[in-house]
């Protein structure tokens, strides 16, 4: 079919974030639109996250928190259950009684529903998946124009960005020769080459977050023997989730006005206040016989809001200071993986630490040899490994993420990226802010690509309230509210 005519809206990436627009606009609009999803890869729904094959790969919150219709906060859990998921995937139970489907499992549910509002909507909506990779967009007043890997140019009223964030980068150490190397691995997810590795190589994972837990319970569930190291500049790992789970569903505590923390501190301005208050309320729980859980959700609520209004040096001062810890709390580890991580430690098998790594160089039978350099005490060692996984977090900036359309975007001046490095500035409606300084009416950016801007944007439940928020506005924008 060849896709000349102008669409209403084109979507560019279909991942959870493309998918989770096209099936409310969908839904939402007051009259049938023409929707084009641009994904090159074969489904629609399931973007890098949500299409890990891997059985012990899961979702880092319970299956209540991944919505994307808020009319049906449920719909995800009703499809496990009718799937039979529930009952045979008993591994996804943890001791709270609360159901870590695996990241596959959600990705079938996310490419089934957009094939679901494919076939029949309530509006009458067209959805189409473009089959493709958007290569270039030119902005006017009031349309779009997309050039595609194949030379194609489509046209829309409204074009959204929700290509999220890139590979992580190779580290400037591993550049050069080293990346070369067959024990050098780029790419996290290369679930085949992570198996095919020698079960006793001694391995170093850069990085401890939650890609470096993916990656060792990958390692575990291959039985791989040899020792691992896990090594970051803070050497912390994600944190554990709540042992005593919320009654309100993570919707109900979005819709709250202002957020609860806000409500009880006002609208604070720097960053050492925020943490001031988070800390007595920390405290003020505790008395209670509470973790700090709750004190911090409270703050995660509010954070969207907070952030937007933060002076431009105080979101720059948290990004340098404070962003591990909060992402540590933030998101945190599912209690499945958390284990095999225990397992490991305890058995003398994985070690955690927070190291600087001054240099790596090629050694023997394609391994890598590492000096690191302990944060604690000045000391700096050597170590030989047979492979090295990068699991740095991925490249959220723009101008050098290799990806052409958002190279593009950020070379002309269509959409500037956020001061802060963290993907692209928009306004609070996700419009584009372009390089005049103008919001694009014809470019909306959403997802972990608008994480400079709000801070809280990187994870379904916040991408679904990030859509919610601006829908409105979008259907009022294509006529159609
Ligand atoms: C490994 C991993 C696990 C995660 N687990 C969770 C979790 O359990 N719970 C949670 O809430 N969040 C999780 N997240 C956060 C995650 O970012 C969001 O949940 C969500 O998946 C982001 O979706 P997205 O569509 O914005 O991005 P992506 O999933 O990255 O999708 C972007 C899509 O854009 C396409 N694309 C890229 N460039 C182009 C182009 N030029 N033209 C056309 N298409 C293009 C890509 O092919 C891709 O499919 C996880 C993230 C990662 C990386």
């Amino acid at each position: 079919m060849p896709f000349s005519h102008a669409f209403d809206v084109l979507i560019i990436g279909g991942g959870y974030s493309g998918a989770a627009l096209a099936v409310r606009l969908s839904r939402e609009a007051r009259r049938a639109l023409s929707v084009g999803v641009i994904e090159p890869r074969d489904e629609v729904g399931k973007g890098v996250a949500y299409s890990a094959v891997h059985p012990d790969y899961r979702l880092n919150g319970p299956d209540a928190v991944h919505i994307v219709m808020p009319d049906r906060p449920n719909d995800f859990h009703d499809w496990l259950q009718r799937e039979g998921i529930l009952e045979a995937d008993f591994k996804g139970w943890a001791g709270s009684g609360v159901f870590f489907a695996r990241r596959a499992d959600f990705g079938r549910y996310m490419a089934e529903l957009f094939q679901g509002h494919q076939a029949v909507n309530g509006t009458g909506t067209d959805l189409i998946h473009i089959h493709a990779r958007a290569m270039s967009l030119v902005t006017g007043h009031d349309f779009s124009m997309v050039t595609l890997d194949k030379g194609q140019q489509l046209t829309a009223r409204l074009a959204v960005l929700a290509t999220s964030n890139e590979m992580p980068a190779v580290p400037k150490t591993f550049q050069g020769d080293v990346r070369l190397q067959s024990g050098f691995f780029p790419n996290p997810w290369d679930l085949d080459r992570l198996a095919a590795l020698v079960p006793d190589a001694p391995i170093l994972v850069l990085g401890t977050g939650l890609t470096a837990a993916d990656v060792i319970t990958a390692l575990a569930f291959h039985g791989h023997t040899g020792p691992i190291d896990a090594v970051s500049r803070t050497g912390l790992l994600p944190m554990d989730q709540n042992p005593m789970p919320d009654k309100e569903t993570m919707w109900e505590r979005f819709l709250q006005k202002p957020p609860r923390f806000i409500k009880k501190h006002g609208a604070l301005t720097n960053v050492a206040d925020i943490l001031r208050c988070l800390r007595r309320d920390i405290v003020d729980r505790a008395a209670e016989g509470k973790t700090w859980h709750g004190a911090f959700d409270d703050l995660r609520d509010a954070v969207r809001t907070l952030w937007t209004d933060l002076p431009l040096a105080e979101q720059q001062r948290f990004r340098r200071h404070l962003k591990s810890w909060y992402e540590t709390r933030r998101f945190r580890i599912a209690p499945q993986v958390q284990a095999v991580l225990d397992d490991y430690q305890k058995a003398g098998r994985l070690t955690i630490s927070a190291a600087r790594i001054t240099s790596a160089r090629r050694s023997e039978g394609g391994g890598v040899a590492v000096t690191f350099r302990s944060r604690a005490q000045d000391v700096t060692w050597e170590k030989n490994y047979g492979a090295v996984i990068n699991c740095t977090g991925l490249n959220t900036s723009p101008d050098d993420s290799g990806n052409p359309i958002m190279e593009q975007l950020a070379f002309t001046g269509a959409a500037i990226p956020h001061p802060t490095g963290h993907g692209f500035l928009v306004d609070r409606e996700c419009r584009a802010i372009s390089a005049s300084g103008e919001p694009q009416a014809a470019l909306r950016i959403i997802g972990p690509l608008t994480r400079g801007t709000f801070m809280e944007s990187g994870s379904v439940p916040a991408i679904s309230y990030q859509i919610h928020k601006i829908m409105p506005d979008v259907l009022a924008a294509l006529n159609a509210s």
